[in-house]
């Protein structure tokens, strides 16, 4: 089988996506690529019964399907422009709900900068890509826009998706997306949001980029 490690990561991260309340029945999909071919969920699967055998295989080029027995996920054009847009090697697509709500506020194009978290996603703010109908090349392209110069986007009254360098990365990125999108919610029910200026997030952008610790091996 071809990118039998990518097909593990996807299963297991699929294992963890409801429990996460990154999504709910079949909702989202996620994309490992690994230079010409790329793995992604298959459409439609509940995630109880994906096993990596099932995972799909498809060229990173063409999006042509090369491995696995079911149809891959809906939003394929989607992942493969993420993929190529942000030069990053892993996509996740959920349905999460605060994202979605931010996605879906009338008179937001873009969520602004109520936590120096932002910067995570490149810039000061993470846009909201205009609606249109899932699956679609359409929709794909909308993504592509709000992705310029950021790594991640919220998708209009639809969810979000996140680029990262590898799957753990992308998927911790989707949940801190969550998380900024919740804290957005709480903010603007109780008040006007303080937003932090441009400068400020470029600020955190350089110094984020050495953040973290590996433990030392024992
Ligand atoms: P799939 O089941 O085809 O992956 O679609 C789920 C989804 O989130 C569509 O936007
Ligand atoms: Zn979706």
């Amino acid at each position: 089988m071809l990118l039998d490690q990518a097909r593990t990561q996807i299963t297991a991260a699929c294992q963890r996506l409801t429990d996460d309340g990154l999504v709910v029945g079949t909702a989202g999909n996620l994309s490992i690529r690994q230079g010409d071919l790329v793995a992604i969920t298959p459409s439609g699967l509940p995630y109880s019964d994906l096993r990596p055998d099932l995972v799909a295989v498809v060229d990173y080029a063409s999006g042509k399907q090369i491995e696995g027995p079911l149809k891959p996920a809906s939003e394929l054009d989607l992942h493969l422009t993420a993929l190529r847009s942000t030069g990053l090697e892993a996509v996740v697509h959920t349905h999460s709900p605060a994202a979605t709500a931010v996605a879906s506020l009338a008179d937001l194009t873009a969520l602004p900068a109520v936590h120096y978290y932002i910067s995570m996603f490149g810039g000061p703010d993470v846009r909201v890509a205009d609606y249109a109908t899932y699956g679609t090349p359409e929709l794909a392209r909308n993504v592509e826009r709000a992705l310029e110069g950021r790594t991640a986007a919220l998708m209009s009254n639809h969810g979000s998706v996140v680029a990262g360098p590898d799957l753990e990365a992308a998927y911790t990125l989707a949940q801190e997306l969550e998380w900024v999108c919740e804290l957005y919610l709480r903010v603007r029910s109780a008040g006007p949001p303080k937003i932090l200026p441009d400068e400020e997030i470029a600020a955190v952008i350089a110094k984020i980029a050495d953040y973290g610790q590996r433990a030392p091996s024992a």
